[in-house]
This record gives structure tokens, sequence and C-alpha cells, in this order.
């Protein structure tokens, strides 16, 4: 065995935050021995930490306007073939109404940044869904008004979900049209002094990433001490700029998970769907590189394919409800079972 690979594992295990260089070296791995000994490192690390369990989240993708133009994203503001929609607040109550009849607990609201559903708006499904189904909600929103922020958690939003997409901020201002990172990095913060779970991550294959840059995500991930953290890989959208930037590598995207476990420790890790995209068994190597967390889409079958922000997501033509016993048992072939609570941060008390 390359001792090297078990130094740098073991490094990261001890320091509250990696060394940059370990992380780098655990990326660059190609041994296939040293890369099984990186996995099973991680979910080794994964059940002592978090469980051998995984927690479902249902996705509730409202709305698909979006004032921002993020050159990868398939739904980007200056798309106009996007056809666009917006869901009912009936239509978005009846979709969390599926979730919870499938026995998950956690419903994320997602949209691009649409402000036409203002403060009210969403304050007033938040807490129609308090009242009605008692499930825990994330908001996935984009960047809002930090006054927007401050509401929604007093009506009863338990988490925010903001990724940071990458922490070298000349890259960040490339993707997103000059916005600076800082920016984005005083919303997270700001969230976290709300009493928010928050949730960051990055995108993994997009232009001029370097290995340096994959490990500089961990180590800000595990700064912030975040609640979740997700690693998602680049898929291009076709009519975008980067819609001819090729897709990321898959081996990549499952070592930068791995080794992120390793740093993040209870951190939740979600098993995207853009990993199971790119590779039919994507969410099943996931969960074996240390993830804890899937994220089925409970959006209505009209409305869901409509919500590519990448090509050829997958599930995106099926209803939700037809897909969980397909899930459950793919999740539950990889030695874990379906964990039945709300799944809250694994850094606070238990919340009842
Ligand atoms: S990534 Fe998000 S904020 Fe950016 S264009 Fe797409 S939906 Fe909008």
């Amino acid at each position: 065995m390359n001792m090297t690979t078990e130094q740098a594992i073991n490094r990261i295990l001890e320091n509250q935050i990696p060394v940059k260089s370990d992380i780098e070296y655990l990326l660059s791995i190609e041994d296939k021995e040293d890369i099984a000994i990186l996995f099973e490192a991680a979910r080794v690390c994964r059940d002592q930490y978090c469980g051998k369990k995984v927690h479902l989240r249902g996705i509730v993708e409202f709305s698909n306007y979006c004032s921002q133009d993020c050159i990868y994203c398939g739904i980007r503001k200056s798309k106009d073939e996007v056809a666009r929609y917006r869901l009912s607040f009936e239509e978005i109550i009846g979709a969390v109404q599926t979730i919870y009849d499938a026995g998950v607990k956690t419903v994320v609201l997602q949209s691009g940044e649409d402000p036409y559903y203002d403060t009210g708006m969403i304050s007033k499904i938040i807490k129609e869904i308090k009242i009605s189904f008692g499930l825990a909600i994330t908001l996935s929103l984009g960047e809002r008004e930090f006054i927007e922020y401050d509401v929604w958690r007093q009506n009863g939003a338990d988490r925010y979900l903001l990724k940071h997409e990458t922490a070298n901020p000349k890259i960040y201002s490339a993707l997103h049209r000059g916005q600076q990172l800082e920016q984005r990095l005083e919303h997270l913060g700001y969230l976290q002094q709300l009493g928010y779970q928050i949730g960051s991550g990055n995108i993994i294959g997009i232009p001029e990433q370097t290995l340096a840059d994959i490990a500089d995500d961990i180590i800000l991930c595990t700064k912030y001490e975040l609640d979740m953290a997700s690693f998602s890989p680049f898929i291009p959208a076709a009519g975008t700029p980067l819609g001819d930037w090729e897709k990321a590598n898959v081996l990549l995207t499952l070592k930068t998970m791995a080794a992120a476990r390793l740093a993040l420790k209870n951190t939740h890790i979600p098993a995207t769907t853009a990993l199971a995209t790119l590779d039919a068994r994507g969410r099943e190597k996931g969960i074996l590189c240390g993830a804890n967390v899937v994220m089925p889409s409970f959006t209505p079958a009209a409305v869901k394919p409509k919500y590519e922000i990448y090509d050829n997501k997958r599930c995106i033509t099926e209803d939700a409800a037809a897909c969980m016993p397909c899930l459950k048992a793919r999740i539950e072939s990889c030695n874990v079972s379906i964990d039945e609570g709300f799944g809250h941060s694994l850094k606070l008390a238990p919340i009842c």
C-alpha cells in the first residue's frame, strides 16, 4: 500500500482544518488500490460520524425564471428557448403533499432567483408547510435580500442552500458575469448568523479549475462548518456559453466527495442528481464514497422537464412517487438504511 495515501487520509482526519496539499494529493491519486483505500476510509468516516444512514430530501422546483445569467446554467435569464413556468401556491402545496405521503421529512423549495415570489408569498408557503405537514424546510432561492432571509427564518424555514460554486474568486466572477465571491460568502455568513442550517458546495470540472481550487473548496466548507456540502459534477447545458465544455470526470467527483467526507466529518453530503446523470450508478457510487443524503425531485411531472439546469437530467420524465421504490432499493443496496427522521444538521443538538 502507498503509505502517502494513508498518511494523507490520517492527517485530514486528525486536523480540524485540513492541509491543502493532503487534499490535493488524494484528488490526484490514480492507483486503483489507493483509490479503494480512500473510498473505504470515507465510508468508515461517514458511518462513524453520521451513521450508516441516508437522508431523503424532496425537492420542489417551483419556478425556472431567473434574474441571473450564470454562464453554465440551462435556465439562465438570457436563454430564450426555455419554456418558463411558475407554480401557484396550491400547486406547490400539492407537490409538498406528495413528499409528505412518500414519508420524506424534508422539503427543499428551489427556484431560480425569481423576485416574483416576494417575501410574503414565500412566508405563506413556509407557514402552510409547517402547519399542515410539519416538515423541515430548506430554501434554495439564490441570493435574496437580507431582510427576507430574516423573515423566512422567523416564519419557520430551517435551512438555506446557497452554493459558493468555486472558492477561486477569478473563476467565480467569470462564471457569474463579474459578480464577486465575497458577496456570495457574505450572504452565507449572514444566513448562518440567523440560525439557518446552511448548505453550500462547488461544481467540479469548470473551466480553469485546478485540483488546488477543488482543495480550496473543501477547505472553505470546513471553515464555514457547513451543515451540508454538495460537490456536483459539471454537465454542459446546450445553448449556454459553456454548452460545448466537456462534462466533469466522475472519478474526480467521487475522490472529491471522499476527501470532503474525511475533512468535514459529520456534514451532510449528497449523492447528487448530476452524478446520477453522468453515471447510471452515480448515486450508489456517491453513497459508497461517503455521501449520506439523496434529494429526489417531487416537482410535478408536467413541468419537471423544464427545470433542466443541465442536459439530460436524470429521472426528469418520471413521477416522483413512482421513482421511490427504485430509489430506495438503490440506496439500500449500498449497505445503508434510509433514515426516517427530519435529517437535521448533525452539528446541532437533536431537534424534535
Ligand atoms: S445557477 Fe441559479 S442563479 Fe444562476 S442562472 Fe441558474 S438558476 Fe439562476
